[in-house]
C-alpha cells in the first residue's frame, strides 16, 4: 500500500457533473413552459468572504438555468426588519428557497432568523424542522457541505458499510451532521461512527481505527500522518490561506498534512478542488428539491 498512489477524490469533476445534471433537468423544466426555480440570499454587512461565497452562489445559480436573486442590507439592519424580509420571501410564491449568509451582526439573534424561516423554503438545512428530520432520516434538505460530503463518498463509490468511521469537529453545520448521516441506515452509510472534538482525549487512537476520517476542525494541517492506518479513507473539509513568499503571497491547505497522509490513502479530498466545490453545488440540489415540493407538499 505504501507505494500505491491513492485515489483523489474530484470534487470539481462531481460537482460539474452534478452541475449539468442540473441543467438538463431546468432545461426540461422551461421546455414545458414553466418558470425556472428561483434562489435567493440574503446578504447583511460587507463581509469579503460573505461576499465573495454569496456572489458565487448567484453566478453558479445562473449557470444551471435558476433565477436567483440578493437581497443586500447595511450591517446596521435592525432585527425586525431581517424579520419581516424573512416573512415577505416565506409568502413569495416565486421563491422556492433562500439563505441568510451567516455571520450575521451581533445585534441580530441568528437562531430567532433561522426559527422564522419556512422550513420548505430552508434549502441551508438549518431550521430545526428540517435538522430533526435529518435525524430521523425522514426526506429534508441536508446542510451543504455535509450534503456535499456524502455526495462525494457516494459518488466515487467509496464502501462504507460496517466500516469504522471518525468525524473530527461537531459543529452544527458540518461534523455533527456528517456523523449522523455517516452512521444512519442505507446504502454509502452504515458506519459505525465516532465523533470526536476538543475535549477528546484520544483522537491519535481512535483515529488509527478508522476507515474513513472526516477532518472538520478548522486547524491547519492537523491530521498527520500517524494518525493514519493505511488504506483510509480521508476527507478534508478544512480551508486555509497561508501566506507564504510565492507570487500570490499565500497557498490553499486544509485540516490535513496532504503530502504525508495522502501516501497513507486509498482516498483522499485535495485542498483546494474537494469538499470545496460541493458545497454549492449541493445548495442547487436542494433548490431543485424545494422546486418540485420533493420533500413537502403544498
Ligand atoms: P467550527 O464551528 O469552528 O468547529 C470546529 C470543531 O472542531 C469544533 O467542534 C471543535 O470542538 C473542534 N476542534 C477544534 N480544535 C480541536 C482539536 N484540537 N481537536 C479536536 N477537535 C477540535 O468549524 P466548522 O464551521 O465546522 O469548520 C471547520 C473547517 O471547515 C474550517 O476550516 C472551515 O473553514 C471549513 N469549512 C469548509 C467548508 C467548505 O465548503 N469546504 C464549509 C464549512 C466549513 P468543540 O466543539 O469542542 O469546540
Amino acid at each position: 500500500m505504501a507505494d500505491k498512489k491513492p485515489i483523489l477524490i474530484d470534487g470539481k469533476q462531481i460537482a460539474k457533473d452534478i452541475k449539468e445534471e442540473i441543467k438538463k433537468e431546468v432545461a426540461e423544466i422551461l421546455d414545458h413552459g414553466q418558470r425556472p426555480p428561483h434562489l435567493v440570499a440574503i446578504l447583511v454587512g460587507d463581509d469579503g468572504a460573505s461576499l465573495s461565497y454569496v456572489s458565487s452562489k448567484e453566478k453558479q445559480s445562473q449557470e444551471v438555468g435558476f433565477t436567483s436573486s440578493v437581497y443586500r442590507f447595511p450591517e446596521s439592519i435592525s432585527e425586525q426588519e431581517l424579520l419581516e424580509t424573512i416573512d415577505f420571501l416565506n409568502r413569495d410564491n416565486e421563491v422556492d428557497g433562500y439563505i441568510v449568509q451567516m455571520p450575521l451582526p451581533q445585534h441580530i439573534d441568528a437562531r430567532k432568523i433561522v426559527d422564522k424561516i419556512d422550513p420548505k423554503k430552508d434549502v441551508d438545512g438549518f431550521h430545526p424542522v428540517n435538522v430533526g428530520r435529518m435525524v430521523l432520516s425522514l426526506p429534508s434538505y441536508i446542510p451543504a457541505t455535509p450534503y456535499g460530503i456524502v455526495t462525494l463518498i457516494e459518488r466515487s463509490g467509496i464502501e462504507t458499510e460496517g466500516k469504522n468511521c471518525v468525524v473530527i469537529g461537531r459543529s452544527d453545520i458540518v461534523g455533527t451532521p456528517v456523523a449522523l448521516l455517516m452512521s444512519r441506515k442505507g446504502e454509502h452509510r452504515n458506519c459505525t461512527v465516532t465523533l470526536c472534538h476538543s475535549k477528546t482525549q484520544n483522537i491519535k487512537e481512535l483515529c488509527l481505527q478508522a476507515d474513513i476520517i472526516v477532518v472538520a476542525i478548522g486547524k491547519p494541517e492537523f491530521l498527520k500522518a500517524d494518525m493514519v492506518k493505511e488504506g483510509a479513507v480521508v476527507i478534508d473539509v478544512g480551508i486555509h490561506r497561508i501566506k507564504d513568499n510565492s507570487e500570490k503571497g499565500y497557498h490553499i491547505t486544509g485540516d490535513v498534512d496532504f503530502e504525508n497522509v495522502s501516501k497513507k490513502c486509498s482516498y483522499i479530498t485535495p485542498v483546494p478542488g474537494g469538499v470545496g466545490p460541493m458545497t454549492i453545488v449541493s445548495l442547487l440540489t436542494n433548490t431543485l428539491s424545494a422546486y418540485k415540493h420533493e420533500f413537502y407538499q403544498e
